[in-house]
């Protein structure tokens, strides 16, 4: 099998890798009817996370079940799969509590851009359709693996509901299926903060009903204006920077809520100027195993078209293409198929 594997900074290769075997009864192998690049794998792309030794990649996934170990007891062979970047076992006390991406047993998924996959934990970490879903699907059932799971969290976290004013700091995949999200949970004024063309068109597909090209202070003044003086109601921070973290938390009222979801590089917040804020924080890796039934189930209803963030599709082998179109921002989110390979 080929597989794809970061060797340095720009440096990835579509090259041979070990079959994924069963290593422990409890894990599963699929094979993958869809992977994709993530922006939170251009940080180590770029150098910014360096790697030690060549790294393989990809933490987004969904296909079909090939395998399972002799103490699975839920997903079976033929079964078509979804599962989290986070792997759990959905049955602790912190999975239980609906925060699965940091269950007592997890493994950060990293082997993902791969025509085949081990999950561990299979029964807690993949859900199953009842049915092979068409092909049309595979796109926006592949982004409730991840990007759509974290904009979901963001809008949750967040406090989103009806009649919410909210702010999306980020036009990343994740920021625009945040716009998406706040929008199913009935937000009614949703701003997205963004200065690309075609990134804003895409916001405002999914519910963006004002857009906001400032950053920085100038950003939080526009927000401010747009509120009456006094800020948003939630702001969802999806980018993960100290730039992009403070404006979220100025542009948020007294009472209001934050959430962040873009891994923080470099950011660090001030004490005294966090407490006269005055809001909630709530974020980290999102806990998407507790919104895949959920999220699965809007796909297939049609409810939702999350999978209108790939804009490129690419053989898998082309991989490093993806990197460079993401890394360039020429593309949004690479969609690859294992099987045009
Ligand atoms: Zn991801
Ligand atoms: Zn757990």
């Amino acid at each position: 099998m080929r597989g794809t594997v970061l060797h340095g900074p720009r440096d990835i290769r579509f090259e041979n890798r070990p079959e994924p075997k069963i290593t422990r009864p409890t894990d599963a192998i699929i094979s993958l009817s869809a992977t994709c690049i993530c922006g939170s794998d251009l940080w180590s792309y770029r150098g910014i996370e360096s790697v030690d030794e060549p790294t393989p990649m990809g933490h987004e996934y969904c296909g079909i079940v090939e395998e399972v170990g002799k103490d699975v007891r839920n997903i079976k062979p033929g079964q078509f799969v979804v599962g989290s970047f986070a792997t759990s076992d959905n049955t602790c006390v912190i999975c239980r509590d609906g925060y699965q991406s940091s269950c007592l047993h997890r493994e950060f998924m990293s082997e993902a851009q791969a025509p085949q996959l081990r999950v561990p934990l299979a029964d807690g970490t993949l859900v199953a359709t009842n049915d092979v879903p068409s092909k049309e699907f595979i796109p926006s059932l592949l982004a409730t693996s991840d990007v759509l799971g974290t904009g979901w969290f963001a809008a949750d976290a967040a406090n989103v509901k009806p009649g919410s004013t909210v702010v999306v700091v980020g036009d990343g995949a994740v920021g625009l299926l945040a716009v998406l999200s706040a929008k199913q949970m009935g937000a009614e004024r949703i701003v997205a903060m963004s200065r690309h063309p075609s990134r804003q068109k895409l916001a405002r597909e999914f519910g963006a009903t004002d857009i906001v090209t400032e950053r920085g202070d100038k950003g939080v003044a526009r927000i401010k204006e747009l509120t009456k003086g006094i800020g948003a109601d939630s702001v969802l921070e999806c980018v993960g920077t100290q730039e992009s973290m403070m404006q979220a938390i100025q542009s948020t009222r007294p009472g209001g809520y934050v959430s962040y979801v873009g891994v923080p590089h470099g950011v660090s917040l001030d004490g005294e100027q966090l407490f006269f804020a005055h809001v909630h924080l709530h974020g980290g890796p999102a806990p998407v195993r507790r919104y895949l039934p959920e999220l699965i189930k809007l796909v297939l209803d049609g409810k939702i078209n999350p999978g209108k963030v790939f804009d490129l599709t690419l053989p898998l082998d082309q991989v490093a293409e993806g990197y460079r179109a993401m890394d360039e921002r020429r593309a949004i989110k690479t969609l690859l198929q294992p099987n045009a390979a």
